[in-house]
């Protein structure tokens, strides 16, 4: 007579096998993407990254990737699908957010508790460059102090789109700041993370402020 417990053990055992189906099916869809630099199927990619995201995170760390490494992933994916949306929204009506830690020890900005860091382009970083550069395109940068601060300008500014530079857990944060507000965006992944000096390709930022439609 068949028990509850092998009742129990046969779902749980096909649970596993369509989820480690899920998972391979993705899998070869994400080496494509990779290999080709055409990405297939994002919608579904992001669906498995979603759903699987601790378990995912927990594996790929255990096997040895990046830390971050899903993070990334599903940040590169949302980059992917956004792209189009992206491209429709005028340089004017985006805003940029740069997390404060790429700023110099001794930078001399203040802090401004409605707009954060005040930059006054000292020349110690590359960051007076760049907010010259989104003056040109009529396009508001921030300098933010921390996650919480994002709201704040959020509200002040209503932007249609956002491009933001951060850590993986920073782009992780924003990609689910991006679906609540239903607005589309890009994230930039830092170079080097940490809390002090990190540092960032500004010309990928600069590529990306740049995305319109063709
Ligand atoms: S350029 Fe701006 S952000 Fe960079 S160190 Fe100078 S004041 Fe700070």
């Amino acid at each position: 007579m068949i028990s509850v417990f092998d009742i129990l053990g046969l779902i749980l055992t096909f649970i596993l096998i369509v989820i480690g189906i899920i998972l391979f099916i993705a899998a070869i869809f994400i080496a494509y993407s990779a290999k080709t630099k055409k990405v297939i199927f994002p919608g579904f990619i992001l669906f498995v990254l979603d759903f699987l995201y601790y378990p995912l995170k927990t594996l790929t760390e255990k096997l040895g990737f990046r830390k971050g490494y899903i993070d990334i992933l599903s940040n590169d994916m949302k980059n992917f699908v956004n792209y189009k949306g992206l491209s429709k929204i005028p340089f004017n009506e985006r805003i940029l957010l740069l997390p404060q830690c790429l700023r110099k020890m001794d930078c001399p900005a203040t802090l401004s508790s409605l707009r954060g860091f005040e930059c006054i382009k000292c020349g110690k970083c590359e960051i007076g460059d760049l907010i010259n550069f989104c003056d040109g395109l009529d396009l508001q940068v921030f300098i933010i102090p921390g996650g919480s601060f994002v709201k704040k300008i959020i509200k002040l500014t209503k932007p249609k789109a956002i491009i933001g530079v951060g850590c993986h857990i920073e782009l992780r944060e924003g990609s689910l700041v991006l679906d609540y507000l239903k607005v589309p965006g890009r994230g930039i992944s830092l170079e080097k993370d940490g809390c002090i000096e990190t540092k960032v390709d500004y010309e990928k930022i600069k590529k990306a402020l740049l995305i319109k439609e063709d």
